[in-house]
């Protein structure tokens, strides 16, 4: 039923605000509020090896590689943080983002169940942040597979992002404007659509699934991590599951890891690399 004079509600009964505008502000909020954290703590560890941060935060290294140290180094030199910053502000707040927060505005409240209060019960917000997580990132492993298939999307959009052979936090959004809208608008629009969610709870996924996408770049593991993003609920993907796929997939052509949040796509469709590897370090 419908809650006469509630402020709250009228509000939530704009469309262009609560499908176009406050998800553009949750997808910034999750991702400069990780990103800026991340690189601090990173550059700690960059720094210094007793710092308190070594006790919590661990460098991704690959066994027989160069320490990641030098690695981070060097793709720096290559394509500097100041630049990588640069076309993560053009991604998050650029033509890209504000098509994608314009068409979710049109387009869902086309689909989506008449706001009738102002929050989602807990169930509700559970399950329909379930729905979203996997529906998701089932959708970014095709939008991240179909690149690495397809020579023209890799050479034209994906293979930018694969400059970046050590990412770290801000790399997340340092991608091709088709690329991210192949691996994170559509997906984001998808998983809204398939759990008819809440407002709220469609806040939520937006901020939630691109804090976890500057996570997966960060290049450093970290129970902290692991317990705030629910790593140590069986199928979900650790750090070092996308930082594989930047360092071994560098490609045009059959990849692997191409999923983010579960290994369960990759596990399923024949992609995984080799999961007993990924707990090198
Ligand atoms: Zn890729
Ligand atoms: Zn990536």
């Amino acid at each position: 039923m419908i809650e006469e004079n509630d402020w709250g509600l009228n509000w939530m009964q704009t469309p262009w605000i609560v499908w176009g505008l406050v998800p553009f502000l949750a997808v910034n909020i999750g991702f400069w509020g990780t990103a800026i954290p991340l690189e601090l703590i990173l550059n700690k560890l960059m720094q210094d090896d007793s710092s308190f941060w070594n006790k919590w935060f661990h460098l991704i290294e690959y066994g027989n590689q160069k320490n990641r140290r030098q690695e981070l180094a060097e793709c720096r030199a290559q394509i500097s943080l100041a630049h990588q910053a640069k076309v993560s502000l053009m991604q998050m707040c650029g033509p890209t983002a504000i098509i994608g927060a314009v068409t979710a505005g049109y387009l869902l409240p086309l689909w989506m169940p008449a706001v009738e209060r102002t929050m989602p019960t807990l169930a509700q917000f559970t399950l329909q942040m379930i729905i979203m997580e996997i529906v998701g990132d089932f959708s970014l492993y095709w939008g991240h597979r179909v690149q690495h298939s397809s020579q023209y999307l890799w050479e034209n959009f994906h293979s930018k992002h694969h400059q970046l052979g050590t990412p770290s936090a801000l790399s997340a959004a340092c991608i091709d404007g088709i690329d991210a809208t192949l691996q994170a608008s559509i997906p984001m629009l998808l998983a809204g659509l398939s759990a008819r969610a809440h407002p709220v709870s469609f806040w939520g996924h937006c901020f939630f699934r691109v804090s976890q996408n500057v996570v997966h770049h960060c290049g450093m593991t970290s129970p902290l991590l692991s317990i705030l993003f629910f790593k140590y609920l069986p199928g979900r993907a650790d750090n070092n599951f996308h930082d594989y796929h930047h360092r071994y997939s560098n490609y045009q052509g059959q990849a692997r890891n191409y999923g983010e949040y579960f290994t369960l796509w990759d596990e399923l469709f024949g992609t995984a690399s080799n999961l007993d590897k990924l707990k090198m370090k």
